[in-house]
């Protein structure tokens, strides 16, 4: 079927073995560094999937679809994407490990089914309640759900999680905003609460980070991967002949001269042209002859396309060096084809980010490919190098059971959100009068410094507010940014607690008028002017925002060491 289709390409296991608990602890230093899961230790069994409610939930997955155009299957075994097919794997079988009720939908037939809306064309309102209290889909899927939902999507779509791979920003996902202020694009537009959107790596912690499996070895395997790796052998990342087109001889050249160099690159007769002779290409693998593939070779190469893909973790997680190309200027929606039209702003400076500051060196190298000799002189570092085998531990079976479970213990959309400043126009008192010097951070290590203690009818905040950690922004910085120079991460769910006055108070931050307005940069202050400016749409709080002429108020927070998605109170 095509479940089974699906969870064979995944690499999570059925059954996990038990899951251990490891010491979180995180120290706010280097950024690449902090991240890195510490060392576990067996601690307390933190997950129990036993004793928890079991709910009912809905998978449609809607690029798989025939009436989507389904793009992606026939090209399944002929070098196509195959990241998208992984984490959906991945979602099914953790869901399923967790032991949740599902319904698995790939087509608009069933979708229609299991709603319980009447088949054909045209919307249909569902009429009774929503026979599950989660539904898994995508943009496609979210477009079918409307066409035969009609307006009742409106009405429950705070049940709906939509993966959603490079994620989509704030300004984006607000309808009006993003026809306004011309970000309006193929995907957004849907004003959901943008932690509803589930991403494969953590890239804009506005979206919740859902991510995927990576086989993990144990100790024996690890050593004995160390053992046989072969110090002069490089496996290129690019599984499609287009990959290696156009101006990669002069590198391939390079690598050539100190390394035999691997290929998997899809053909269905004879060597695609695209790949030199010397390249000793395999064809597409299967994913376990990949891996042996992995185990055998030191160095992992990637071209610049695909981005962010789950093969790089699979490479250095079976011992080799993911070396990259830096992307100056980096790419974006803005100058490339690849990015146009996706509901994101961000920009990437190499080929895979996740693996450039989360990882990072020994396992990955970061270069500049126009630049032969930087090129030449990585290829001997990492002929040099000895690395063990890495994987975050949020890439573990571990780490993704126990970020999903969170997420369906504590995320809920349809409570309605905390309170946020209204519309009025008013003057600080002298509290306002000191200097700002940024970037500035006070401790909010409950909710009083925030007015909230007294407040009876206060929400139970999820992250806590004890992960809380308020910042301010350079000029120009977004929250992403400045939250991550500080070693803590942006949390878009702790804005409704940061946007008011008490919070500029706090900051000793001056300013003459305090307004608030729809702006998916706000709350934020302009030094030169003394202007703040709250916000008044909570859809638009957005970590991912800047402006070169103000500094914003950033709702930071800790994280879990290796576990990039939770605080360290979250659980
Ligand atoms: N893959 C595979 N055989 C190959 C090349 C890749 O099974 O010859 C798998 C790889 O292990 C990974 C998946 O394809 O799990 C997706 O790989 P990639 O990182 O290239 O991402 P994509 O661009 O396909 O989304």
């Amino acid at each position: 079927s095509d479940c089974s289709f699906l969870i064979y390409l995944s690499e999570v296991e059925w059954f996990c073995p038990p899951l251990p608990w490891r010491n979180h602890t995180n120290t706010p230093t280097q950024h690449t560094q902090h991240i890195k899961s510490p060392k576990r230790q067996v601690r307390k069994l933190h997950l129990n999937i036993y004793d928890k409610e079991i709910l009912t939930i809905l998978i449609h997955v809607g690029f798989l679809t025939e009436e989507s155009g389904d793009v992606f299957s026939p090209k399944v075994l002929k070098g196509g994407p195959l990241g998208e097919m992984v984490q959906w794997a991945d979602i099914l079988t953790a869901l399923h490990v967790l032991g949740h009720n599902l319904k698995i939908s790939m087509s608009v037939k069933e979708l229609q089914g299991f709603l319980g809306v009447p088949p054909g064309r045209g919307s249909c309102p569902l009429t009774g309640p929503l026979p599950f209290d989660l539904i898994y889909t995508d943009y496609h899927g979210l477009q079918q759900m409307k066409q035969h939902m009609g307006l009742s999507l409106k009405k429950h779509k705070c049940h709906i999680r939509v993966i959603d791979t490079f994620g989509t920003e704030p300004a984006y996902n607000h309808e009006e905003y993003a026809t306004l202020h011309g970000y309006r694009t193929n995907w957004g537009y849907w004003n959901l609460n943008a932690r509803q959107y589930m991403t494969m790596f953590p890239h804009t912690p506005d979206n919740s980070f859902m991510g995927f499996v990576s086989e993990e070895l144990n100790e024996t395997e690890k050593r004995s991967i160390q053992q046989n790796k072969v110090n002069n052998m490089a496996v290129v990342y690019g599984k499609e002949a287009s990959m290696w087109k156009q101006g990669k001889e002069s590198f391939l050249e390079i690598l050539h001269r100190y390394m035999e160099v691997h290929g998997t690159v899809y053909y269905e007769t004879q060597r695609p042209p695209e790949v030199p002779a010397f390249v000793k290409n395999h064809g597409l693998l299967p994913q376990h002859e990949l891996q042996q593939l992995l185990r055998k070779a030191k160095l992992f190469i990637g071209f610049g396309f695909p981005y962010e893909g789950p093969a790089p973790l699979e490479a250095i997680a079976n011992g080799c060096i993911f070396l990259q190309p830096k992307f100056q200027p980096p790419h974006s929606s803005l100058n490339h084809e690849f990015f146009r039209g996706k509901p994101t702003s961000r920009q990437v400076f190499s080929q895979h980010p996740y693996a450039e500051q989360y990882i990072g060196r020994p396992h990955v190298m970061t270069v500049d490919y126009n630049n032969s000799l930087q090129f030449e002189a990585a290829i001997q570092e990492i002929m040099r190098t000895k690395v063990e085998p890495y994987l975050p531990y949020e890439y573990t079976c571990e780490g993704m059971l126990e970020r999903l479970h969170a997420y369906i213990q504590h995320q809920d959309f349809c409570v309605p959100q905390p309170p946020f400043i209204p519309a009025n126009f008013s003057r600080l008192g002298s509290a306002s009068g000191s200097r700002v010097i940024g970037p500035l951070f006070v401790p909010l290590p409950n909710s009083t410094a925030l007015g909230w203690a007294s407040n009876a009818t206060a929400p139970t905040a999820w992250p806590p507010l004890s992960s809380l950690r308020l910042l301010v922004s350079q000029e120009g910085q977004s929250c992403v940014e400045a939250c991550q120079s500080a070693g803590w991460i942006c949390e878009p769910a702790h804005f409704p607690f940061i946007n008011n006055k008490d919070a500029l108070r706090g900051l000793e931050v001056q300013c003459e008028v305090v307004d608030s307005e729809i702006n998916h940069i706000l709350p934020a202050f302009s030094v030169m002017r003394r202007e703040c400016s709250l916000q008044r749409e909570p859809l638009l709080f957005s970590c991912a925002g800047h402006s070169p002429k103000y500094r914003r108020l950033c709702p930071c927070r800790d994280f879990l060491g290796g576990q990039v998605a939770l605080c360290r109170d979250c659980l």
